[in-house]
């Protein structure tokens, strides 16, 4: 693909371009930050012109659950176990300055721009160990990348409610802040009443703000965890349905059919979304050193028939959590295809959606897509159909940001031959 400047009505016209629900090659028609014409051939020129040569072109990924507080933080603590993580992030975080979270922020973000991410949620961690030093290096990374990525802040408290009894002031001063959803941690806590006053009371500071809620659940292959069920049953109780998130969900998995069917029953009454992270829960969940049976993708088929909106993120890029990852939400979208057993192509579609148009349901984005009167907010593809994409072959992308090229990847081979 190539891009050449030149003049007309349009801001921008895109040539050659498939579409996920079209099968001909069609162009695509850009202003005023808009797509405003989609036909086999649209005439005229404009002031930029980006030929996809029969690629996709596919409305942006979005990330709906990403730590970018602690990304690139890996090297602050060297190679640990899963069970030394909880205590040795905390180390790291003590380390944390604003400058220093700004600056890998704004590596990943670079990443994140490039391989075609046009939003991400990300949670940041506010406790006793970082305060809001974490929050206050985000928020002057988001103003560094205004206009090329959009960032939802969700006020995470890491270290627990009970266990932190500074975090419900340190959550509301965050929420004051910039950070527009608090997220809540209720499996942290050492008692199944302190899981209860936990969840109580991060429904108390989004009712007392009016902020949705994007909680982590059960990042644990243990059945007895269950605080996914606790979260939808207060959602309700609450009157909060269609606000409240649950990310990772894991011990799901491993609940009996019958009990798994009940909770996802809640879920889906509740109105609640679930975003599942398979990248980083492949590897960190289960085994015990054995190879693990639980994939760490929580039931995301079951989920899905139920009716509930599944969404599939990143969570991490070598951090304490995670050590791999790349920022390339293709990878995200393949990996789940591998965990939840998704083979045919209605699944692999599914998969895609779980990365673009589903976060954007859960982000209240009803015009985030690739059609007329849809954001100018794009990818366009090398890639003739998903397959290919999620084959990863060297792929090219440009991503398009309200109407404007604001990044991209350039891929390559060489051989001998
Ligand atoms: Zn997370």
């Amino acid at each position: 693909m190539s891009a050449q400047p030149a003049t007309g009505s349009h801001d921008l016209l895109i040539r050659k371009a498939r579409l996920l629900d079209r099968d001909d090659i069609c162009d695509i028609a850009i202003a005023g930050g808009r797509i405003v014409d989609i036909a086999a051939h649209i005439g005229g020129a404009a002031a930029r012109t980006v030929d996809a040569q029969g690629g996709l072109v596919t409305a942006s990924f979005i990330d709906p659950h990403f730590h970018l507080d602690k990304v690139l933080s890996r090297n602050y603590v060297g190679a640990i176990s899963y069970q030394e993580a909880f205590a040795r992030a905390r180390e790291a975080k003590r380390n944390f300055t604003v400058a220093d979270v700004e600056a890998r922020v704004c590596r990943a973000l670079d990443l994140a721009v490039a391989q075609g991410i046009g939003r991400i949620r990300t949670q940041v961690d506010v406790d006793f160990a970082t305060r809001l030093v974490s929050l206050e290096g985000v928020l002057r990374a988001q103003e560094r990348f205004h206009n090329l990525i959009d960032l939802e802040i969700v006020a995470f408290p890491q270290e627990g409610i009970v266990t932190d009894p500074e975090a419900p002031a340190l959550l509301r001063a965050a929420l004051g802040m910039g950070a527009t959803l608090v997220g809540g941690l209720p499996e942290f806590e050492h008692s199944l009443e302190d899981q209860r006053t936990h969840v109580r009371t991060i429904f108390d500071i989004a009712t007392e703000r009016g902020v949705p809620i994007d909680f982590h659940c059960d990042y644990t292959d243990l059945a007895p965890y269950k605080t996914l069920e606790m979260v939808a049953d207060m959602t309700v109780e609450r009157g909060y349905q269609g606000k409240v998130t649950a990310g990772h969900c894991c011990a799901l998995a491993v609940y009996p059919d019958e009990e798994a069917k009940r909770v996802i029953d809640k879920v889906r009454a509740a109105d609640m979304s679930v975003t599942i992270l398979p990248i980083a829960n492949l590897q960190m969940l289960g085994g015990d050193g054995a190879t693990p049976v639980n994939r760490g993708s929580s039931r995301a088929k079951e989920l899905l028939a139920a009716g509930v909106n599944v969404c599939a993120g990143a969570d991490n890029m070598f951090d304490i959590w995670f050590r791999f990852n790349r920022m390339d939400p293709v990878d995200t979208a393949y990996m789940t295809c591998l965990s939840t057993g998704m083979r045919s192509d209605a699944e692999v579609r599914e998969a895609f959606d779980m990365t673009t148009s589903r976060p954007a349901r859960l982000m209240g984005l009803a015009d985030h897509r690739a059609g007329i009167g849809g954001r100018a907010d794009l990818v366009v593809h090398s890639a003739a159909n998903l397959v290919d994409m999620f084959r990863n072959l060297p792929g090219r992308r440009v991503h398009i940001k309200n109407g404007r090229l604001v990044g991209g990847v350039e891929g390559s081979v060489w051989t001998a031959r």
